[in-house]
């Protein structure tokens, strides 16, 4: 397979990529997208996003990817969808290998964004997709007039058991605490909506026959233990950043985000992160936009002192 080069390559087609391919291509660079699934990320599969400025009714994350993408699109940016399976981002130029082939760019802007957390529960992984699920908007359709549990207490969980009361006929929230971590706009929805919300428990174990049947809980005061039959599982306990490629050539925090100021620039010249992989206080579909366009204006920065630098060599 031959080897395509572009100024900028983006690894990751969410919000934070998009931004930063959109501004990268009106500067007049050649930019690629590599996106394993479709555009969006974790945000495409987001049923409303009301909190993205602009879209004063809201609008669908899988459209509003859609618009991001056909937006960089329209200045240029080109889209591969290829899975990314190695990097050398020290070499010069920077090697990317991939299931459509090898690519190199002079500047890189590492936008992988982050995956769903795993409970950890013995049989988790066989059940997945047999009544466990890390997606509401996406599996929540299968699970209709069927009672389900989401397990969590941040936004994701909060909109996953949301999303889910409009399904089915039933809807738990099982928290490990007494406080939601989810913003309070959505406490009085929970309510309104019917979920109800089972507090200061854990899941310590998943019933099943062929399928999820129910779970095992435990209050994590008192220690007694309960069963709740249920037909469905959300998992929604956070997520754990994409960066397993990455992994001993840029500098990443305990958590394994890739290490970067609000400059994004990462511990490699020319190398990038945005949106969730990066190191950063909030992560948002707002703030991952935010920091596609300040990479851009580094890489721009980087780019033409590595044209400076070879004209002067
Ligand atoms: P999150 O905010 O980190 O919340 C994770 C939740 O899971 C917490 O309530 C946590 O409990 C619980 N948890 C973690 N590990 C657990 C375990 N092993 N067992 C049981 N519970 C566990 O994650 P998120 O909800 O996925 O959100 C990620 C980021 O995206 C956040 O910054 C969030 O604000 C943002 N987000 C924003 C929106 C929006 O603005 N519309 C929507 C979705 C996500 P504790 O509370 O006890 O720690």
């Amino acid at each position: 397979m031959s080897t395509a080069h572009y100024d900028v390559a983006v690894i990751g087609g969410g919000p934070g990529g998009y931004t930063a391919a959109l501004y990268c291509a009106r500067s007049g660079r050649s930019v690629v997208v590599l996106e394993k699934l479709s555009a969006g990320g974790q945000m495409a599969t987001t049923d409303q996003v009301d909190n993205y400025p602009g879209f004063d009714e809201g609008i669908n994350g899988f459209e509003l990817a859609e618009r991001m993408e056909r937006q960089a699109q329209r200045f240029g940016a080109a889209t591969v969808y290829a899975e990314v399976t190695g990097v050398e981002l020290s070499a010069c130029p920077k090697r990317i290998e991939s299931s459509e082939g090898e690519f190199t760019a002079d500047a890189v802007i590492l936008a992988t964004g982050a995956s769903p957390r795993e409970l950890g529960l013995p049989g988790e992984g066989a059940l997945r997709g047999r009544g466990v699920a890390y997606c509401a908007t996406c599996d929540g359709m299968f699970f209709k007039d069927k009672t389900v549990a989401v397990a969590g207490g941040g936004n994701t969980a909060v909109e996953d058991a949301l999303y889910l009361s409009r399904l089915c006929k039933k809807v738990w929230l099982i928290h490990r605490r007494d406080r939601l971590r989810a913003s309070a706009v959505y406490h009085r929805a929970l309510e309104e909506q019917g979920v109800e919300i089972i507090w200061n428990t854990r899941i310590t174990a998943l019933r099943r026959e062929k399928r999820l049947t129910g779970l095992e809980l435990e209050d994590v005061n008192t220690g007694a233990r309960r069963e709740l039959a249920c037909d469905g599982l959300f998992v929604a306990v956070g997520r754990v950043p994409d960066t397993a490629l990455f992994a001993g050539q840029v500098d990443m925090d305990g958590a394994g985000y890739v290490a970067a100021d609000e400059s994004t620039r990462t511990s490699i010249p020319g190398v990038f992160a945005v949106g969730d992989v990066r190191t950063k206080a909030v992560r948002q579909i707002v703030t991952a936009a935010a920091d596609g366009a300040v990479a851009a204006h580094y890489a721009e920065e980087y780019l033409l002192s590595l044209a400076e630098g070879e004209g002067s060599a």
